[in-house]
C-alpha cells in the first residue's frame, strides 16, 4: 500500500474510531508504516477529525522526521518506539476508549471473555505502566506487554496493534468490547472465559495469512 493510501486510511480509521466513541475531540491518534519505504502515516495534531484531509495527515520517516503535511501528534515517540520493537505489526492505533481505561484502573489484566476477543487481540489483553505521554516511555510500556496486540496503559487507555490499520481498529474496538462486556459481567457475578481451545484456534485463524485467508477456513474440496 502507498503512502498516499496510508494517509486516507489514517482519516478513515479516526472517523471511525469517534464514531464509535473510543476517543472524543482529537484525541487518540494512529500510525500505519508502508514497508517499502518504511515511511509512517501517523495522526496530525490538533485537527478535528470531520475536517481533516489525507494530505493533512504527517508522514515521518523511521526516526521521526517530517516529510510532509502537518506537525504529528505528541505521541509520535510512542508511535515510533512501537513502530521499530514491533516490526512484525505494521499499524497501532491508540484510543482513550472509557471501559477499557476504567478496567485498567482496577485490574492488571482482562481475560479473554469474548469470541471476537480471541479473533481480533488473540488473548488477554495486559495492562500495563503509566508512562509520561508524549514520550518514548509510553511506547516502551506497551512493549513491556511482550507480543501481546493490545495492551492498556494505565490511568490513560489502550493501544492497539495490526498487521494493517484494519486489523488494529478492529482490534481497538474488541478491546472495548471485551472490556465493556467483562465489567458487567463482574457485577453480576463470575465471568465465564471463552474455552482455551477455542482460543488458540482463534488466535490462529487470525494470525494466517490474509491472501490465503479463506479458502483454508472453507471444507475441502477436490482440487482443479
Ligand atoms: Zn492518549
Amino acid at each position: 500500500m502507498k503512502i498516499a493510501e496510508l494517509r486516507a486510511e489514517v482519516v478513515d480509521v479516526l472517523r471511525r474510531l469517534e464514531a464509535g466513541g473510543l476517543v472524543t475531540g482529537t484525541s487518540g491518534n494512529v500510525s500505519a508504516r508502508d514497508p517499502q519505504s518504511g515511511l509512517i502515516a501517523v495522526s496530525p495534531t490538533s485537527i478535528s477529525y470531520d475536517r481533516m484531509r489525507p494530505e493533512d495527515v504527517s508522514v515521518v520517516d523511521p526516526e521521526g522526521e517530517l516529510i510532509e503535511g502537518a506537525a504529528p501528534s505528541v505521541e509520535l515517540p510512542m508511535h515510533l518506539t512501537i513502530q521499530s520493537g514491533r516490526p512484525e505489526a505494521a499499524a497501532v492505533v491508540h484510543t482513550h476508549s472509557p471501559y477499557a481505561t476504567a478496567l485498567a484502573s482496577v485490574l492488571d489484566e482482562i481475560p479473554v471473555v469474548l469470541a471476537e476477543q480471541a479473533a481480533a487481540v488473540g488473548g488477554p489483553i495486559p495492562v500495563v505502566s503509566y508512562a509520561p505521554t508524549g514520550e518514548r516511555a509510553m511506547g516502551e510500556a506497551v512493549l513491556s506487554a511482550g507480543d501481546a496486540w493490545a495492551a492498556i496503559v494505565r490511568s490513560h487507555g489502550p493501544v492497539c496493534l495490526g498487521r494493517s490499520l484494519e486489523e488494529a481498529l478492529r482490534c481497538a474496538f474488541a478491546v472495548e468490547e471485551a472490556a465493556q462486556v467483562y465489567a458487567i459481567a463482574r457485577q453480576l457475578g463470575e465471568p465465564a472465559l471463552l474455552p482455551s481451545e477455542e482460543l488458540v484456534r482463534l488466535n490462529r485463524l487470525r494470525l494466517r495469512p490474509r491472501a490465503s485467508a479463506a479458502p483454508r477456513d472453507r471444507p475441502p474440496r477436490s482440487r482443479s
